[in-house]
C-alpha cells in the first residue's frame, strides 16, 4: 500500500513512513493511493465477530504486509484490551431507529482512545524494528494529550511530552495527563494559553535540531493510523444493525473531521451508508462550508464541547481531495486561497459533498436543552459533544426508515461543567477512575518559550539510544 499526498508534490511512502511522517513535506496530509475494497459477502462475515477481528481484517490490506499477522493482531489485541467494555464500542438503542454507538470506554472516556491506543503500539513497534528512539511532542486543550500519553506510556522507544497551558484545563483532563508516572511521559504545562503552546510546538518540529537526530513525532489526527483505527468502528456497527443488507447512515460530533472521514473512508471500502450527518458546535466552518458555499476562517468562540473548539478541519482536506477528483494542484491552490481569505468551494464538488452529507450547528443552550430532552426521553446522560450529534441527527437526518447511529465521542463525567449546567447533579467517573482526585500529579511548569521547552526535552527524555 502506498500513500501519496493531498497536496499532489510529495514522493509516495510506505505505511511505516506515513505514519512515523505526519504532515507530507508538501503540507499536504497523507491518504492511501488506491482504497482496499471489501465485497458485500467479506461484509456480511464481520457480523457477530469480535472487535479485535473486525480490527484486523479491516486495518490489514492498509499495513501492506509491513506487519506480519501474528504481531498485527498482538497490537490489535492488547490496544483493544485497555477497554472496560467487553464490546469495546457498545451500540445503545435511543428509539426505534436511532442509535448510540459509546466510544468512550478506553482508558481516558473519549473516543480518540479508539485510535491513540493503537498509534502509541505501531510507532513503538516500528522504532524498535528499526533500532531507533523517538520523541512525540503535542500540545492540547484536553482530550488529544490525555489519549497519546495512555497510548505511549508503555512504549520503551518513546518519549512524550505533552504540553497544557497552565490552569486552563479542567481538573479531570489534567489529573489525566499528569497522573501517568511513566518515566517517559512528560507533562509541561505552559504559563501561556493553548494557542503558546501550539506554537511551541510548530516551532519545535520546524528546528529539530534541539535534538540531535532523534525523530520528533506527531500523533496529532492528521496521523493515517489514527483514521485507519477509526474506520473499524463504522465497519463493527454497521454489521451489527443489519449491514450490508440495509444501508445505515451516521452522526459525527465534529472538528478536525478525522472521526467523520474515518467513516467517509469506510463508505469508500464498501459499506452502505445512505448518510453522514455533521455536527458542529458555534465553531460550525464545516457546517458553513455545506450549507452556503462559505469555506472561510472565523474567530474562535469558547463552548461548552471545548474538544470541538477550532478555526479549521485539518482533515476536511482529505474530504476536498475526493472531491476535486483527487487533483493535488487544485486542492493546494484552494486551500492556500482559504489561508488568506474567505473562499467558496468549485460546485461541482460542492454538489458531490451535498449528496451524501447533512450537517447541523448546535449552540450552547441548545446542547443544555438537548442534554435534559435526551435523558428525558431516553435516561441517558449526554456529554455536550455527544448532546450535538443528537440533536444535528434528529434535524439533518435524510429519512427516518435508515438506522441512525451517532457517535458518543465522550463520558458525560468528562464534562461535567455542562451536566451540571444542564440541571444534573454531575456524572459519575466510571469505576476504574473514581480515585482520580486523590491520584499523585506530577508536571513541571515553563514559561512560554520554545527555547525553554526544547532544553527540557533535550535533557529529560529517557528513551535515548
Ligand atoms: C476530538 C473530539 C471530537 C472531534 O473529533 P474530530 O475527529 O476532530 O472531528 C469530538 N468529540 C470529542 C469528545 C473529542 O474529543
Amino acid at each position: 500500500m502506498r500513500y501519496i499526498s493531498t497536496r499532489g508534490n510529495a514522493p509516495a511512502l510506505n505505511f511505516e513512513e506515513a505514519v512515523l511522517t505526519g504532515l507530507a513535506p508538501d503540507g499536504g496530509l497523507y491518504v492511501p493511493e488506491t482504497l482496499p475494497q471489501f465485497s458485500r459477502e467479506e461484509i456480511a462475515a464481520m457480523a457477530g465477530q469480535p472487535y479485535a477481528e473486525i480490527a484486523f481484517r479491516v486495518m490489514k490490506p492498509f499495513v501492506g504486509g509491513e506487519i506480519d499477522d501474528d504481531t498485527l493482531r498482538g497490537l490489535i489485541d492488547d490496544s483493544y484490551a485497555t477497554f472496560k467494555h467487553d464490546a469495546v464500542v457498545p451500540l445503545k438503542q435511543l428509539s426505534h431507529n436511532h442509535w448510540l454507538m459509546e466510544l468512550f470506554h478506553g482508558p481516558t472516556l473519549a473516543f480518540k482512545d479508539v485510535a491513540l491506543q493503537l498509534l502509541g503500539r505501531l510507532l513503538d513497534h516500528f522504532l524498535k524494528k528499526r533500532g531507533e528512539k523517538g520523541v512525540i511532542m503535542g500540545a492540547t486543550s484536553g482530550d488529544t494529550g490525555s489519549a497519546a500519553i495512555e497510548g505511549c506510556r508503555h512504549c520503551d522507544n518513546l518519549d512524550i511530552f505533552i504540553l497544557h497551558p497552565y490552569q486552563r484545563v479542567s481538573a479531570v483532563q489534567r489529573r489525566q495527563m499528569t497522573t501517568v508516572l511513566a518515566d517517559n511521559v512528560h507533562n509541561i504545562a505552559i504559563e501561556g494559553n493553548f494557542d503558546d503552546a501550539q506554537a511551541i510546538v510548530k516551532t519545535s518540529f520546524a528546528d529539530q535540531g534541539f535534538l540531535n537526530g532523534t525523530r520528533l513525532i506527531a500523533v496529532n489526527s492528521i496521523n493515517w493510523a489514527r483514521i485507519m483505527a477509526q474506520i473499524v468502528y463504522y465497519f463493527a456497527s454497521g454489521v451489527a444493525l443489519g449491514a450490508p443488507h440495509r444501508e445505515v447512515s451516521f452522526t459525527v460530533p465534529s472538528a478536525n473531521f478525522g472521526n467523520l472521514f474515518a467513516g467517509y473512508t469506510a463508505s469508500r471500502m464498501g459499506l452502505p451508508v445512505k448518510q453522514f450527518v455533521i455536527a458542529t458546535n458555534a465553531n460550525d466552518i464545516l457546517h458553513r462550508t455545506l450549507t452556503d458555499n462559505d469555506f472561510s476562517k472565523r474567530e474562535l468562540a469558547a463552548t461548552l464541547a471545548p474538544s470541538m473548539d477550532i478555526v479549521v478541519s485539518s482533515n476536511f482536506e482529505r474530504l476536498l481531495f475526493d472531491a476535486y477528483d483527487r487533483d493535488g494542484d487544485r486542492v493546494r491552490a484552494l486551500l492556500e486561497c482559504f489561508q488568506q481569505e474567505p473562499t467558496a468551494l468549485a460546485d461541482a464538488p460542492l454538489a458531490t459533498l451535498r449528496e451524501k452529507f447533512g450537517s447541523h450547528r448546535v449552540d450552547d443552550d441548545t446542547i443544555l436543552e438537548v442534554i435534559r430532552e435526551a435523558f428525558a426521553r431516553t435516561g441517558e446522560l449526554l456529554d455536550p459533544h455527544t448532546a450535538t450529534g443528537y440533536r444535528a441527527a434528529e434535524v439533518a437526518r435524510s429519512d427516518d426508515t435508515t438506522p441512525m447511529i451517532t457517535l458518543a465521542t465522550a463520558h458525560p463525567a468528562k464534562f461535567e461543567d455542562a451536566v451540571v449546567r444542564a440541571g444534573f447533579e454531575g456524572a459519575a467517573l466510571p469505576e476504574s477512575m473514581s480515585d482520580l482526585m486523590d491520584r499523585e500529579e506530577r508536571y513541571d511548569v515553563l514559561p512560554a518559550n520554545a527555547r525553554d521547552v526544547q532544553r527540557f526535552v533535550a535533557e529529560h527524555r529517557v528513551a535515548s539510544s
